[in-house]
């Protein structure tokens, strides 16, 4: 099974991408993959507030 990692470049932290239990509390959700098999998507969150800044544009 494959992981794959998203997470914010430059942030204040540092993000682990080598286990699911970084310290932003990451997302994770389960996608198909092109062979039929599922791996996991994980969705790191960035702690500076900057996705919040940008949904108020
Ligand atoms: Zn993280």
């Amino acid at each position: 099974m494959s992981t794959y990692h998203v997470y914010p470049t430059r942030d204040l932290i540092e993000h682990d991408t080598e286990t699911d239990d970084c310290v932003c509390g990451p997302l994770t959700e389960p996608v198909p993959r092109d062979d039929g098999s599922m791996g996991w998507l994980i969705t790191h969150h960035s702690l500076d507030g900057r996705e919040k800044q940008e949904q108020n544009r």
